[in-house]
């Protein structure tokens, strides 16, 4: 079976990898599209990234990614379920499905408390990103039934929505608050469609590719800046008087800093993104501001994965409140991942999400 592995920076092949068999307790998924994520680019660029590794500055050095390539790549998936094996209830063969990626040990203090997104093992979702490939077989526990009224295609979209929908939660969004959104790809976008759902008043997004700005329009946008054209700090403190809540989607310390600054006095800025590197900011920005700093990652997975922002963006989507088909650029065969890949990273490419339809 033809499945597309991470060997290195820059360095994406397909690979013909053995079929695995379902045990018990798991089901074999036919994938019908699996998003190319952020994160997935981010890992093409650099090598590959590990979740919340503070002791070595959050990379892995190169001498030890021979633990961890090749790597197989792609966890926003949408498919049918092709086979269930022995102890699985509730699933049968034909189900249109997504895949929470969000596992739990059940083992360490946050799963204890049901934080399974912050779950110390970390290594969950290596199970189920596997997605650029035919067939991904996965417990049965981590499949959620796709909603009647969604496509296939849209269902794919319900996982970065997911992170996006937690990081509006997270903000303690109210109704009328204005917000500001910094980059526009697919979690920022999808931050938009969720903030736009929620009541906010007025939501300004500062982008420089066109195309996202575009988007972000067609999502619920107010007003759309271009950072390397105008001061969005001074538009957004003219125009609003600065907002309530602001969210970090572009993973620099440049955006960062603007979010700071256009949020107003005592208020929250929400940071979503992967960062490559450390980046500064003035802590007087905080402090002398009394604004808060907070993050967002993924979404609740485990036992409570019904409670999640990933099942809301299902039921987001089923009932219409939120459209993702602007966020959709592209898709692309097995055969082509890599070059989605390499346009996905240059500035001037109009991509947003490439679904991959192997
Ligand atoms: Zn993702
Ligand atoms: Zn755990």
């Amino acid at each position: 079976m033809d499945a597309v592995y991470l060997h290195g920076p820059g360095d994406l092949r397909i690979d013909d990898v053995e079929k695995r068999p379902v045990s018990p307790g798991t089901v074999a998924v036919d994938v019908a599209y699996t998003g190319i994520c952020g994160s997935d680019i981010h890992e093409y660029e650099v090598g590959p990234v590990p979740i919340r590794a503070e002791a070595s500055g959050h990379s892995i050095p190169e001498s030890e990614w021979d633990d961890y390539l090749p790597k197989p790549m792609g966890h926003e998936i949408a498919g049918t379920v092709s086979e269930t094996g022995d102890a699985v209830d509730g699933l049968a063969v034909g189900d249109r499905v997504t895949l929470n990626m969000v596992a739990s040990c059940e083992d360490c203090r946050y799963c204890a408390a049901g934080k399974y997104n912050l779950c110390a093992r970390g290594d969950a979702g290596v199970v189920t990103s596997r997605g650029f490939a035919d067939r991904i077989v996965v417990p049965a526990s981590m499949v959620l039934p796709v909603p009647e009224d969604v496509s296939l295609r849209h269902a794919a979209l319900a996982e970065p929505l997911g992170v996006s929908l937690r990081g509006v939660r997270r903000s303690g969004l109210e109704l009328t608050d204005r917000v500001a959104v910094f980059g526009a790809g697919p979690i920022g976008l999808g931050v938009v469609a969720g903030a736009s759902a929620a009541g906010a008043r007025e939501i300004f997004v500062s982008e420089p590719r066109a195309a996202r700005r575009e988007a972000a329009k067609a999502l619920g946008a107010d007003v759309t800046l271009d950072p390397t054209a105008v001061d969005v700090v001074e538009e957004i403190t003219q125009q609003a008087d600065r907002v309530e809540v602001s969210f970090e989607c572009a993973g620099a310390g440049a955006t960062l800093t603007d979010a700071l600054r256009s949020t107003a006095y005592g208020e929250t800025v929400v940071v979503l993104s992967v960062f490559e590197e450390a980046v500064s900011i003035h802590p007087n920005d905080l402090m002398q501001a009394e604004r808060e700093l907070i993050g967002s990652f993924g979404f609740q997975g485990g036992p409570l994965a019904s409670r999640s922002a990933f099942t809301a963006s299902l039921e987001h989507i089923a009932d219409g409140r939120i459209d993702p088909e602007p966020m959709i650029s592209g898709t692309v065969g097995l055969d082509e991942v890599a070059s989605a890949f390499e346009d996905l990273q240059d500035p001037d490419s109009d991509q947003i999400k490439v679904l991959v339809e192997p």
